[in-house]
């Protein structure tokens, strides 16, 4: 976990931001090509996780930033990594894959000082749509559209050894975030609304809903992230807990997850 906080950085952690790490060997173009190498995958950069993701790996080690949707709170800090990319250790370096929704190459030089033209020097930007798989080395990844005032996707990620994690992005209860997290390892769901305090629909999860979501997927183990700075977490795990039996946590900066087929 690299940041976890829903909607914006809270006092203890930055916002969305997930680093996806698995063993595989050097892509073909590479200087090493089909040397063992660990990948770095990035599950958004959200506003403040540039800070921590420098604790974890060097920002010019990361191979794809998978961005589920446009919000600020899920890509602001892609804008930190370009000017790292361009002008940092080891700059330029080759271009970093990107993958977002339609537009994503825009939203970034729009949040950042650079042009259309720099964007597209520093990054590799890969557009998908509903349903759409792509390979990033030794994972596999398909993008389930989600329920979100945006286009925003859920990622259904398979690891070399056939580990499913799911992250659902933002959404609300939807069949795509059902399709996404069907027997998953592990689901890493956000929780942003409350149960009985948040009643707007078309956003967010809550605990119970994320609860409901795993049960429905049949997935053996749940993550609960992306809760607001003022939401009170024991209430949102109470709320999943009453409805999914199996094990259940909260996600936390630098918390580690070995995501496997076997308990
Ligand atoms: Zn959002």
């Amino acid at each position: 976990m690299v940041g976890c906080s829903g909607s914006m950085p809270g006092p203890a952690s930055a916002a969305s931001s997930y680093l996806v790490q698995a063993d595989g060997v050097a892509a073909d173009g590479d200087t090493d090509a089909g040397a063992a190498r660990p990948w770095n995958v990035l599950l958004d950069l959200g506003s403040g996780a540039f800070g921590p993701l420098q604790t974890l790996t060097a920002p010019n080690r990361l191979d794809a930033v998978l961005l589920s949707h446009l919000h600020p709170d899920h890509c602001a800090d892609v804008t930190a990594l370009a000017v790292w990319l361009r002008y940092g250790p080891g700059s330029p370096g080759p271009r970093v894959v990107v993958v977002g929704p339609e537009g994503t190459g825009q939203r970034l030089a729009e949040l950042s000082i650079m042009t259309a033209q720099e964007i597209a020097e520093t990054f590799d930007v890969r557009t998908v749509r509903d349903g759409e798989t792509l390979t990033i080395g030794p994972l596999v990844v398909t993008a389930h559209e989600v329920r979100h005032p945006v286009t925003a996707f859920a990622f259904r990620i398979t690891g070399p050894d056939g580990a499913v994690l799911t992250y659902t992005g933002d959404t609300d209860a939807c069949a795509g975030v059902e399709a996404a997290a069907a027997g998953a390892d592990l689901l890493l769901s956000e929780a942003a609304f409350t149960d009985g305090v948040d009643e707007v629909r078309g956003i967010h999860l809550t605990g119970r809903r994320a609860g409901e979501l795993a049960v429905a997927a049949d997935v053996r183990r749940l993550v609960l992230t992306h809760l607001q700075p003022w939401a009170d977490p024991e209430r949102i795990r109470r709320d999943a807990a009453a409805v999914y039996a199996g094990p259940i946590t909260m996600a936390a900066p630098a918390a580690v997850y070995e995501v496997s087929t076997v308990s």
